[in-house]
């Protein structure tokens, strides 16, 4: 093992998150040395693992965009324009100096003693380990696997003589000219690879256990382009179209909530416009939850649904009983032919980068402890973790977040504390402790097949991730630090 290197912060992954946090932290804190530790060989996280046709974002890149750097271009971006986008935020700002590529985090174990933590890398091309440590970790590893997403065990795979595929680990060198796919799932990742796929393919069946809420629109912003038309300066644009943006998605949070039926009924009756006549929207588009239970899959230039339109993609509404050697058999007792079948599934949820962190000895299990605001947690000092919102765009979470613990540290310099711990207050004992999300409220797979493993909420926004952006940008940069469950010493 090699000489070991301190930072005051380390930072873990260089994805939207970290590079948010990495900006902020040496535009407020520039005595604060720090580093990022990467195992990819690049920036961008989900926006290199990621590389099935059609790749793009499906929020706006206003809102998906940091605050403090406008975007200038169509609303939907694909995964290049974000890497563009991230690669200058990087090269403006110095940070590329501070980024240590091939870095895979195993371990992470915290001393009280010494107020530190000692982190141990991997070099991923070396093999080589090197040791950190840091006054403040700063988890920015997103929330799911990187190396395999996640593929149900259906009955009969291993008889199916074609080729099986999760969008999560694209070949480049797949070939699907002139082939029948079937796309299992029916989310935002088969919404974007179907139509750019479908004029490859024979033809595309995309197989769903059951429908998911889509709004089709134009991939523009009329706004931007107005203001654009009369030279308002780009810092302009990018904050008016971000807060009316952000202005109409609260309006219709609270509308979807107020009044689950009649968004319900709005939603699918715009789809129409976009299917073919007489189409039978009921038994493929018509969802059993309540819109905003799952994110909302968003079809720029309603592309999706060309391919319905021109015949070359078909919805099939239906259960897979077992794989055959030509396809799959649904519960319905039909066989659905294909060359290649794509896994559009989803994700292995991974809690904190499935590092081992002990504190002072102990083993931490995420599962036994209460998260302080969505972003610490109880008994774990001096660490932070990126979680983002779902219902709005990620990264608006990366901009306050990254304020508040700013603040946080400043607090400890004035106070000269070395550690900061979430820690129940005597009037929180006793509070019901629920799981990390209430399932009524936002019910993904991924989360919900592994939501035993992460941590516990409380039965207030102190002690909880609320996904609720519009209350959180105001109410973090006002939260009392002297009095909210956060042990300074
Ligand atoms: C296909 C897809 C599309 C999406 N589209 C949107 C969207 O439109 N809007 C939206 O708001 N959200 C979207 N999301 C959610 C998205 O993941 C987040 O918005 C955001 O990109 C997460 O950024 P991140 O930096 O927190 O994590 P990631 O992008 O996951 O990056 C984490 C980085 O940490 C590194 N890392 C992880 N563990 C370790 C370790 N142990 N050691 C060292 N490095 C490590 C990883 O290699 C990776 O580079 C999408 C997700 C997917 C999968």
């Amino acid at each position: 093992m090699s000489s070991t290197e301190h930072f005051d912060v380390l930072i873990v992954g260089a994805g939207i998150s970290g590079v948010g946090v990495a900006f902020h932290l040496q535009d407020k804190r520039p005595d604060s040395s720090y580093v990022i530790l990467e195992s990819k060989d690049t920036f961008g996280g989900t926006w290199v693992t990621h590389t099935y046709p059609g790749i793009r974002s499906d929020s706006d890149l206003y809102t998906f965009g940091y605050r403090f750097k406008p975007w200038v271009g169509a609303p939907i971006a694909t995964a290049q324009e974000i890497l563009n986008y991230m690669g200058e935020v990087i090269d403006e700002n110095g940070i590329d100096q501070h980024i240590r590529y091939h870095h895979h985090i195993s371990d992470a174990s915290w001393s009280s003693d010494d107020a530190l933590w000692s982190v141990t890398s991997t070099n991923t091309q070396t093999g080589e380990t090197k040791l950190f440590t840091a006054n403040f970790l700063w988890m920015c590893q997103g929330y799911y696997r990187h190396d395999e997403g996640y593929t149900p065990d259906w009955d009969g795979m291993a008889d199916y003589q074609g080729e099986v595929v999760h969008p999560q680990t694209w070949p480049d060198d797949i070939d699907l000219e002139g082939k029948d796919v079937i796309v299992i799932g029916s989310g935002a990742t088969a919404a974007t690879l179907v139509p750019n796929i479908a004029g490859d393919c024979n033809h595309v069946t995309v197989l769903q256990r059951s429908p998911t809420y889509f709004r089709a629109g134009r991939n523009v912003n009329e706004i931007a382009d107005q203001l654009r038309e009369v030279d308002i300066d780009e810092e302009w644009i990018h904050e008016i179209v971000r807060r009316r943006i952000l202005f109409e998605q609260h309006e219709f949070t609270k509308l979807a909530k107020g009044f689950p039926e009649e968004v319900k009924e709005a939603l699918i009756n715009d789809l129409r416009e976009h299917l073919p006549e007489d189409y039978d929207i009921d038994p493929h588009f018509t969802p059993t939850y309540r819109p905003w239970r799952q994110r909302l899959a968003f079809v720029p230039d309603a592309d999706l649904f060309e391919g319905i339109k021109a015949g070359k993609a078909t919805m099939v509404t239906d259960e897979i009983d077992t794989f055959t050697e030509k396809g799959i058999l649904t519960k319905s007792g039909e066989e659905l032919m294909a060359d290649v079948i794509i896994t559009a599934t989803g994700f292995h949820l991974s809690v904190l980068g499935n590092i081992d962190f002990t504190v002072d000895g102990e083993k931490i299990d995420f599962a036994d402890t209460v998260t302080y605001r969505g972003m610490m947690f109880t008994g774990v000092p001096n660490m932070n973790w990126i979680f983002g919102y779902f219902r709005a765009s990620w990264t608006l979470r990366v901009d306050i977040v990254a304020d508040f613990v700013i603040r946080m540290l400043d607090h400890m310099d004035s106070l000269g504390a070395r550690k900061v711990t979430p820690q129940l207050r005597p009037e929180d004992q006793g509070m019901e402790i629920g799981p990390w999300m209430d399932p009524e409220d936002f019910n993904p797979g991924y989360l919900m097949r592994s939501m035993h493993l992460m941590p516990k909420s409380g039965d207030s926004p102190r002690w909880a991730h609320t996904q609720d952006y519009w209350n959180e940008q105001k109410e973090l940069p006002l939260v009392d630090l002297t009095n909210d469950g956060l042990v300074f010493d």
